[in-house]
């Protein structure tokens, strides 16, 4: 049973897949080089590709996400600041009131102390009763249309003591602009001081016509709260305000309201001036979508300049509203005011509107404490052109990468190539020209000279010992040729010798010697295996006369002619040889005595035959050996034959009894 093949010793008998050492050292340098730079530009290159396609339109998906998210809780948060500034102002309401409703409660027949400069009043030729010089306190003003009577000469003079508070409260609130307390009477109390409230309230001003005395009387307001009006141009001329307002009772009786104004500018301002709000394009808006108050940014954005409340009217003689172009549906761009209008009714926290210039992340949050909505726009180019712009460097960045990998392969290739050529020259070459030479040795002497090592110490090292080695097996090589070329002649002269002592010289075939010998050897063995042998002894007739009719050289040439022809007619196992002068002996071992009279007859004939220009025939005696008999005796017998058949005539055959 054959052991299994090894795997090495298929490959070595199937040469096909056998790689050349410079293809192996090609492929391994592919291998670890341009292989991975070409995976690497590959994986940058589906990398970009994630980026573009997959990464960007997620990553600002994300952001959005989080920035509705920030957006949502900075509006909530600027929301919470204006309701806790309007808490405070109701808060400051229910205070101013409860002063108001103390000193009208007092007796109207004494003067009160006052701790101000005693107040000067004076009375306009149109009737206007006014506090005519500034102490500090609050300005005074009478409709001229109401008669001047002691209860209003003790209100003028003593609600001066009030004059603290209302300073107090306005110089320490920012958002509040002006305080005052309107009376049923028509008389204006104010702070700040006005110098000559005719100027600005004209002669006759009934409080009943204005929004902020009417919204706290006992129809709009019979349970007495606090109250805030509508966004309205101040008579005062603090612009556009709004008021939070109280009725001040004494008993059931309405003495007047009083109010606080907050100057909307200014509210908005406040509110910009905190650098958490991130965007200054915001507004309020009031419970019939009319616009309170909004930045100056957002007033270009909706195209609406805000007013101002002197160019808008400089007489009053009721209450001014904004007109109708500050209602959100009739502004001038139609898109803007659809789209605002259904994010207000879908009441969404926060949602995209897409501008002319920008996009916008638009926020609504109501103010509790009112019916207003705090809206506010955040341009949403500024911070998705950031994430854009680091996205874009980023994908340039691996676009890079991809270039230069990409270069790189480019150089890297043909440099590649050119280490492969070395490699290939310093190790293969060498390696390739050893095996070659290989194949050789023993042929020829071979020389290693001509193999580069290429400076490897390994190489140098298998070069010098395959030249010694080869250099060691030609000279034994040359050695054992030489030996055995010698010894070969030896033999080849020995046995030239040995023909040359057992053959004829001018038939080549054996002499008389060799043929004694070789008879008595085949008689020793016919006699030991009992076979038969038979001896056949030939001679030429009249020989004499051919030598004398054609001369010595064609007698020889006649007995070379018939050596040869006897040659080709007998087995192999017979000998025949020269017996002397024209007579031939054939020895047949293994032959009776009558397949050898057969024989002689056959090659007599044969020579008959052949005979052309002269006559040559042949006599034959033939023999068996006898048991016991001697082979010289035979041999004798064979003649006494051959005897008798040139006795008989010659060119016949005769047996030996
Ligand atoms: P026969 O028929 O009775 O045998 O007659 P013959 O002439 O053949 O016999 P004989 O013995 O008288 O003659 C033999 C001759 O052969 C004598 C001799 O000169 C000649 N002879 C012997 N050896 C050679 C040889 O090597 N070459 C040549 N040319 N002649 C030879
Ligand atoms: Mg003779
Ligand atoms: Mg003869």
């Amino acid at each position: 049973m054959l052991p299994p093949k090894s795997s090495q010793s298929s490959t070595l008998n199937n040469p096909a897949k056998l790689i050349s050492l410079d293809t192996s050292i090609r492929q391994m340098i592919i291998n670890v080089s341009v292989y991975p730079l070409v995976l690497g530009l590959l994986l940058f290159t589906s990398l970009a590709i994630l980026l573009s396609v997959y990464a960007t339109p997620v990553a600002e998906r994300a952001l959005l996400n989080g920035l509705k998210a920030s957006v949502v809780g900075l509006s909530q948060k600027a929301a919470a600041l204006i309701d806790s500034q309007l808490r405070e102002v109701s808060h400051l309401v229910v205070l101013f009131r409860a002063s108001h409703e103390h000193y009208l409660s007092l007796s109207r027949h004494t003067d009160l102390p006052l701790r101000a400069p005693e107040p000067q009043f004076s009375t306009n030729a149109d009737g206007v009763f006014f506090k005519s010089a500034d102490n500090g306190g609050a300005g005074m003003y009478y409709s001229g249309d109401t008669e001047i009577g002691a209860e209003q000469r003790w209100k003028a003079r003593n609600l001066e003591g009030l004059d603290t508070l209302y300073k107090s409260i306005v110089q320490t609130n920012p958002t509040v602009a002006q305080a005052y307390f309107n009376s049923w009477d028509n008389m204006n109390r104010i702070y700040p001081y006005i110098a000559n409230p005719a100027l600005r309230f004209g002669p006759v001003m009934h409080m009943q016509d204005f929004n902020f005395y009417y919204l706290a009387d006992q129809q709009h307001n019979p349970e007495r709260r606090v109250v805030w009006t509508s966004a309205y141009l101040d008579p005062a001329g603090m612009g556009w305000v709004v008021s939070a307002l109280s009725p001040v009772y004494r008993n059931d009786f309405l003495e007047g309201v009083v109010g606080l104004d907050i100057g909307l500018a200014a509210l908005v301002d406040n509110l910009l001036v905190d650098e958490h709000i991130g965007s200054k394009k915001v507004f309020l808006l009031d419970g019939q979508r009319r616009i309170v108050a909004m930045s100056n940014d957002m007033s270009e954005l909706l195209g609406l300049p805000e007013l101002s409340g002197h160019a808008y009217s400089e007489k009053v003689s009721s209450t001014q509203y904004k007109p109708d172009s500050y209602r959100l549906d009739s502004l001038q761009d139609q898109q803007l005011a659809k789209r605002l209008a259904q994010f207000l009714q879908n009441n969404e926290q926060v949602a995209r509107i897409a501008g002319q210039q920008h996009d916008h992340l638009v926020t609504q949050v109501k103010i509790p404490s009112t019916d207003w909505q705090f809206i506010m726009f955040y341009e949403l180019s500024d911070v998705l052109q950031s994430q854009q712009d680091m996205l874009s460097l980023v994908k340039k960045l691996v676009w890079g990468l991809v270039l230069i990998v990409a270069m790189a392969l480019l150089i890297y290739i043909p440099y590649v190539q050119r280490r492969r050529a070395w490699y290939a020259k310093t190790l293969a070459e060498p390696i390739n020209k050893l095996a070659s030479l290989t194949s050789e040795i023993g042929q020829r002497p071979l020389s290693v000279d001509e193999i580069q090592a290429g400076g490897i110490r390994e190489l140098q090292t298998l070069v010098g010992n395959f030249a010694h080695m080869s250099a060691e097996l030609n000279q034994r090589t040359d050695k054992l040729v030489k030996a055995v070329t010698a010894k070969r002649l030896i033999e080849e002269k020995a046995k030239l010798y040995q023909r040359l002592a057992n053959t004829d010289q001018l038939t080549s075939l054996y002499n008389r010697k060799f043929l004694d010998t070789v008879l008595r050897q085949e008689g020793v063995r016919a006699g030991r295996y009992g076979d038969a042998l038979s001896v056949l002894l030939m001679d030429v007739d009249r020989f004499k006369q051919i030598n004398d009719n054609y001369g010595h050289l064609a007698g020889d040439a006649v007995l070379k002619r018939v050596a040869r022809t006897l040659k080709n007619s007998v087995r192999a196992s017979d000998v025949l040889g020269r017996w002397g002068g024209e007579e031939f002996l054939l020895i047949c071992p293994k032959t009776s005595l009558s397949e050898a009279a057969i024989l002689a007859d056959k090659l007599r004939a044969l020579i008959e035959e052949q005979s052309m220009e002269m006559p040559v025939t042949l006599s034959v005696g033939v023999a068996q050996l006898q048991e016991s008999e001697k082979t010289e005796h035979t041999l004798g017998r064979a003649d006494k034959a051959l005897y008798q058949a040139k006795a008989s005539g010659r060119n016949k055959v005769c047996v030996a009894d």
